[in-house]
């Protein structure tokens, strides 16, 4: 008998003594208990209790499994509304006159596997058009180039469109012909009674077109393994660990389904002098202690090789954090618009690990004349 049919006119929370609304705990329970009562070891001769021992695995087969339990919900709450007595309370019903000669199954098949197909972008039975699946490849950036972005080629073996045919997946110097069954447009109506349901035509596999002489190096199918060069530009401010999706250049799809999403993997590899905190860059720049006293302007690198002035303060502190305005990441995006990151300075007074004579004697004199200030000797 057919699945859905069957579904459709048994209880199997009945069977198992248990709520529709059971946990799946309570039914693996349920179940076992029944099973260890009912098992043909336990009972033989007993015929009643064989049958009632196949309805209670019969039962545990579907609700024991969520996606089946879901199903079998469902074909019990459409079957009951149209092919009860005086239709149901729902807002359409089958017409079970119609449908005599077990096709309320096949049915409610065509209902189920329309659903799939909607929601996960494929359709269970191969046909029809499916989309193409997604491609991972890996880039290695240096630091500077993930902060300003580029554009790089690259380079990776993944299914692609045919070269020989193009795609079409008919030899070269033929095409594909128009389908005579449903005359190009991938579907074939099928009246079932009230309703009529589209489903992808099985002649051509719902692309609307066949071949009769296919391409020998995909076999028809447009696709074929090979190494492929994909130009990829790739956004200023991508971190180390980040997957950018460049829609449409992975697997193509299979009768007439979209192309999958090629996933680049990046990774950055970290730059010997500065970090990067979002948008902003860091940098360590040492100072002379007279620098840090006297207060003046200092050199700060940045990430493009210039250098700009900074001016420190008299009496600035050794690991004091200081802003560059708009010399960090320049990032645009249609959400955004441009956004510019500051380039974080972290001043660090260089102590002398060797002194000229004349050097140390000028440091004594200092010494003879200087206290560690009482706020910051705490
Ligand atoms: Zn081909
Ligand atoms: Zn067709």
């Amino acid at each position: 008998m057919d699945a859905q049919r069957e579904w459709f006119e048994k209880d199997y929370y009945k069977v198992l003594g248990i709520d529709a609304d059971a946990t799946a705990k309570e039914i693996t329970k349920a179940y076992r208990k029944l099973a260890r009562q009912l098992h043909p070891d336990q009972n033989p001769g007993d015929d009643a209790a064989e049958d009632r021992f196949k309805d209670v695995t019969a039962a545990y087969d579907v609700l024991g499994d969520e996606t089946k339990r879901s199903e079998y919900d469902e074909v019990r709450r459409l079957g009951p509304m149209g092919g009860g007595p005086g239709g149901g309370p729902g807002g359409f019903s089958f017409n079970v006159g119609d449908m005599q000669g077990g096709d309320i199954g096949d049915v409610l098949g065509q209902m189920f596997r329309g659903q799939r197909g909607r929601g996960g972008g494929r359709s269970s039975s191969g046909v029809g058009p499916q989309r193409g699946s997604d491609v991972t490849a890996q880039l290695n950036l240096d630091f500077a180039d993930a902060a300003t972005g580029l554009t790089t080629t690259l380079y990776l073996t993944s299914d692609a469109q045919c070269s020989t045919c193009s795609g079409s997946g008919a030899k070269p110097g033929t095409h594909p012909t128009v389908c005579g069954l449903c005359g190009g447009r991938g579907v074939v109506d099928d009246n079932q009674g009230m309703f009529s349901f589209s489903s992808p035509c099985r002649n051509c596999q719902g692309s609307g077109s066949v071949i009769s002489d296919p391409c020998a190096t995909c076999r028809g199918t447009g696709i074929e393994r090979r190494p492929r060069e994909v130009k990829a530009r790739i956004p200023a401010g991508v971190s180390d660990g980040q997957t950018i999706r460049l829609a449409g250049r992975g697997t193509p799809g299979r009768h007439g389904g979209p192309t999958g999403d090629l996933l680049v993997e990046i990774s950055v590899a970290p730059h010997d002098r500065f970090g990067r905190s979002g948008r902003n860059l860091t940098v360590n720049v040492p100072v002379t202690f007279p620098e840090a006293a006297l207060g003046g302007d200092i050199d700060v690198p940045t990430l493009d090789g210039a250098t700009v002035k900074l001016r420190l303060r008299p009496g600035t502190p050794s690991g004091s954090r200081h802003r560059v305005k708009g010399k960090g990441i320049i990032t645009t995006s249609k959400r955004e618009g441009t956004k510019s990151g500051d380039l974080i300075v972290t001043v660090e007074v260089d102590v002398p690990t060797t002194l000229t004579d004349a050097q140390r004697s000028v440091i004594e004199q200092l010494a003879e004349t200087t206290t560690v200030d009482p706020r910051t000797s705490t």
